[in-house]
């Protein structure tokens, strides 16, 4: 299988060279130049393991890896780090199907993807006789840093920098980051939101001046954020495996149709859901959930794309962006492959910041739907689940939830659906706490606090409030020594990068 760029350059990759740069040279991402079709049957994947699925799912997409191979990375990847047997956990609660995608290390989705990425990429360096030490470079809104983080420690050949919004992201997820060991990872949080830390990342890439002078101390940079088709193509296959188990367990036909919600902030994991369609299994509609940073929502309904907006800070600081890089790929696949028209957009999305799509290409954005949810919705979602099916979510599943709602009243498409449930509810304890009534005095009582109340506090008190089990990832982490104290300015994160590879 080979990988063309989005903005139209001729020059195909191998899988494996795609995985390894992670992005094209016209600053254009890869894409398959043919979305293959599932190998086998639903009826023949039904009883198998979400390792045999994602086998059987990866495989179709990096063909270049010999079946030996992908098994033993796939084992890797997927093994007893995951707290679930399953892996990923189908959960009934309310009106939806909750796919559980957050049971790896860091207790959010990204592990999905990242516990397996380091894997593909390490083995695709073997394959292409690769000797350049690889550099990571990570722009995160809170997850993304952690799981990359997670996969990439110590992991021999690799050296990864994570760039985090300072004051962006949850207690929890901060500690998480700042707390990691491993003697290649390099953690700094710079003055910004989670678009100038991507913006900035996406410079670095660009600049030919730091690439030839880490050529020249044999580095190469590569990227772990879904920009990287090494990260979403792991993705595809939780979706396709959730189309199995609906029919194993009686909720679907075979061949039926069913709704997908997502909630969404880069358009990684929609898209993964896109293809898992494109691949051959039965989707109705694709549901697109965002929260107050509703650029997605107002493209979907209006075609155009318009970032010239307030940026807003949420409960939901994963979805806190306004740039959506993974959309690039589905207007390059529902525009019929037309890069010299991607390339245009995403040149007025540079320049200007916002672009318009033709008509021809907006009719065919009918398969999605787009929603969003205010903070205060959230909340309240989360609230009204635990109370009336004893179910905890986090705000970002949230968001998808009250998403999902509001399309079941204005459609009365009842067709069976999946929700991405994206992070464990402990990831956003604060917030989760608050929204099922745990005010900071009952929280201070519960957790035993004695001077300020921390985001600690609240997971202590949510678990005593819920005897749901905190994750083990998360266990523990407020005694964590803090190992990374950097903050820097967006303009420095060159600078940033050369002092973490010891190169200034
Ligand atoms: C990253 C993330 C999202 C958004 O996923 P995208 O692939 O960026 O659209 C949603 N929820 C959580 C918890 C996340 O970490």
């Amino acid at each position: 299988m080979k990988y063309e760029s989005t903005r139209g350059s001729k020059t195909l990759q191998s899988s494996t060279g795609a995985i390894i740069r992670g992005i094209a040279e016209d600053r254009g991402l890869y894409v398959p130049v043919n979305v293959p079709k599932l190998p086998l049957s639903v009826a023949a994947m039904k009883g198998m393991t979400y390792q045999q699925i994602a086998f059987h799912v990866i495989g179709a997409f990096f063909d270049e890896y010999t079946e030996d191979e992908l098994r033993d990375i796939v084992a890797r990847a997927y093994d007893s780090k995951f707290e679930a047997p399953q892996v990923v956990p189908l959960v009934k609660a309310g009106k939806a199907w909750f796919l559980e995608l957050y049971h790896g290390r860091t207790a959010a989705f990204k592990d999905m993807a990242l516990s397996i990425l380091p894997h593909l990429m390490t083995t695709a360096c073997r394959k292409e006789g690769e000797t350049d030490k690889i550099c990571i470079l990570t722009a995160t809104s809170g997850d993304t840093g952690k799981a990359a983080l997670e996969g990439f420690a110590d992991v021999e050949g690799t050296e990864i920098v994570v760039f985090y919004p300072h004051g962006g992201v949850s207690q929890v997820q901060e500690r998480q980051m700042v707390s990691q060991e491993g003697k290649n990872t390099h953690v700094y949080a710079i003055e910004g939101n989670f678009d100038d830390a991507q913006t900035g990342v996406k410079k670095l890439f660009a600049d030919e001046e730091l690439a030839a002078r880490l050529g020249s101390l044999g580095v190469k940079l590569s990227s772990a954020n879904s920009i990287n088709i090494g990260r979403l193509v792991p993705q595809v296959a939780y979706y396709v495996y959730s189309y199995v188990k609906m029919v194993e367990n009686g909720a679907l036909k075979d061949g039926e149709a069913m709704n997908i919600v997502v909630p969404t902030g880069n358009f990684g994991n929609i898209l993964a859901a896109y293809l898992a369609g494109e691949m051959g299994i039965s989707i109705g509609k694709l549901i697109c959930a965002s929260n107050e940073n509703k650029v997605l929502t107002d493209f979907l309904a209006s075609g155009v794309y318009d970032t010239h907006r307030d940026f807003h800070v949420t409960n939901s600081p994963s979805m806190d962006i306004l740039v959506s890089s993974n959309l690039e790929r589905l207007l390059y696949l529902l525009s019929g492959r037309d890069g010299q028209l991607v390339a245009s957009l995403m040149n007025d999305l540079e320049t200007s910041g916002r672009y318009q799509a033709p008509a021809a290409l907006r009719a065919k954005l009918a398969a999605f739907y787009g929603g969003y949810c205010t903070q205060y919705e959230t909340l309240e979602t989360i609230g009204a689940m635990w109370r009336e099916n004893g179910y905890l979510i986090d705000t970002h599943t949230a968001v998808a939830y009250k998403v999902y709602e509001d399309y079941l009243a204005a459609t009365g498409d009842e067709r069976p659906a999946v929700i991405a449930a994206t992070a464990s509810a402990y990831k956003f304890a604060a917030d989760v706490a608050r929204a099922i009534g745990l005010d900071e005095s009952k929280v201070r009582v519960l957790a035993g606090a004695s001077g300020e109340v921390t985001g600690f506090d609240y997971v202590k008190a949510l678990e005593k409030a819920t005897s749901v089990r905190v994750p083990q990832g998360l266990c523990g982490l407020e005694n964590k020594p803090v190992r990374h104290r950097n903050v820097c300015a967006a303009a420095a994160m060159k600078d940033a990068v050369l002092e973490s590879l010891h190169a200034i």
